[in-house]
């Protein structure tokens, strides 16, 4: 990326982007819910439309001058739709909160229930936890996974869609690793008379190259962040039927926001453009098989992965049995050089702000081309950094081996 204005300008936020691209550089990130987008996407979203207003929707604005921004909205429509073969597409949510807010504020009185994964099972904040506006105006229910299998228990999700009668059910998660049924899951809604909300922010680009069953034929709504495995810029998309379009387009414009990001819609379109090729559906099997391979390597070097194992790009990693924290480990892995998340596990007996678990995923590595040979390695470092985890000269051994790695494998 050429800086040389804001190097000029305002040289804080120059140095702070220079360290966050070396830290991006020479750091092994294995945060689940990130990604590289790619240097188009990057382009795009730093292109002149951050100048522009658009608010409203293609040929239907509030503000003269809007015939390019009408061109990149319909172009992002128009992609969608064929990725996911949705009926209707609004590709200005701000993010993933914001997409999931502009559904449930259309569909749902405040007091209303809704049934959604647990937080502390790998569900997300925007599903009904008690801190977020969710969990504040409606009641909410949760399902949870199996305390023995770590899967999702479609006669328990049943039982309860069965006893609180719940307006909306939400299926989607932020830490869970294996196949969602979300033909179950609208069968009980319709047993039930909810709709279906399928929140598919993790999952999206898996989805997209049919590495993970579709939602779009069973939900009434299916919500999606742009940014992580979809890999474009941060952002929110909904897709719903035909007969939702108007309210839901309403209810995002005016409803819960201003003007659209058409910078961040022109760098949504371009991520949606890559995610139609066969690069970037091979690239998906990848980051599936990497995901595979990085857990049989650490269940190899004694480790335990909730449910067993993945299907998808990410892992979760219940320490319990090493005797270290989901917070030391993130500490330590950190110093060596790899950025993962603490994360709560399934019936953690620990607060969330030390947890017993780490969240693994391999949608960034993998995009920096790691395949086999680097998952191995770094399974073998993960295990040395866990089981050293007082030792810093091993720590600084790891380090060295992340810091080879990287040097191999160049984000851009
Ligand atoms: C990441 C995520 C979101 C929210 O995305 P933001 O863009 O951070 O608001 C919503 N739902 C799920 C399941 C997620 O994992």
């Amino acid at each position: 990326m050429n800086l040389e204005h804001v190097k000029k300008i305002d040289p804080e936020i120059y140095e702070a982007i220079v360290r966050e691209t070396e830290r991006e550089q020479n750091k092994i990130l294995l945060i689940a819910s990130e990604n590289y987008a790619s240097r188009a996407v990057l382009e795009a979203q730093g292109s002149i439309f951050t100048n522009k207003y658009a608010e409203g929707y293609p040929s239907k604005r509030y503000y003269g001058g809007c015939e390019y921004a009408d061109i990149v909205e319909k172009l992002a429509i128009q992609r969608a739709k064929e990725l996911f073969g949705a009926e209707h597409v609004n590709v200005q949510p701000h993010s993933g909160t914001q997409a999931n807010m502009a559904v449930y504020f259309s569909f749902l009185k405040p007091g209303d229930t809704i049934l959604g994964m647990n937080l502390a099972h790998g569900g997300h904040l925007s599903h009904g936890a008690s801190v977020n506006f969710t969990g504040m105006l409606y009641k909410t229910v949760s399902y949870g996974v199996n305390k023995d299998t770590g899967y999702i228990e479609m006669d328990e999700v049943r039982r309860l869609a069965l006893q609180h009668k719940p307006r909306m059910i939400v299926v989607g998660a932020s830490a869970y690793s294996r196949i969602i049924d979300f033909k179950t899951f609208s069968e009980i809604s319709k047993e039930v008379g909810a709709y279906l909300l399928a929140d598919i922010a993790h999952i999206a680009g898996l989805i997209a190259a049919n590495q993970h069953p579709s939602p779009i034929p069973y939900a009434d709504f299916v919500t999606s962040t742009t940014h992580k495995t979809l890999r474009g810029p941060r952002g929110g998309i909904i897709m719903c039927k035909a007969e939702h379009a108007k309210i839901i387009d309403k209810m995002i414009f005016p409803g819960i926001q201003g003007g659209p990001l058409v910078h961040v819609i022109a760098a949504k379109a371009v991520a949606l453009k890559e995610a139609l090729t066969e690069e970037f559906k091979d690239y998906q099997k990848k980051v599936i098989s990497n995901a595979k391979r990085l857990a049989d390597g650490l269940i190899k070097r004694g480790f335990k992965i909730i449910s067993g194992g993945t299907d998808n790009h990410l892992m979760l990693v219940d320490l319990s049995n090493m005797n270290v924290t989901g917070k030391e480990a993130e500490e330590a892995l950190d110093k060596a050089g790899i950025t993962v998340n603490k994360n709560s596990i399934p019936y953690d007996d620990k607060p969330p702000t030390i947890t017993s678990g780490i969240r693994l995923g391999t949608p960034s590595i993998t995009t920096r081309g790691m395949g086999d040979s680097e998952i191995d390695e770094i399974a073998d470092i993960i295990s040395n950094i866990i089981r050293n985890i007082n030792n810093s000269s091993a720590i600084t051994d790891m380090n060295k081996r992340v810091k080879a790695l990287c040097d191999k494998h160049p984000i851009y």
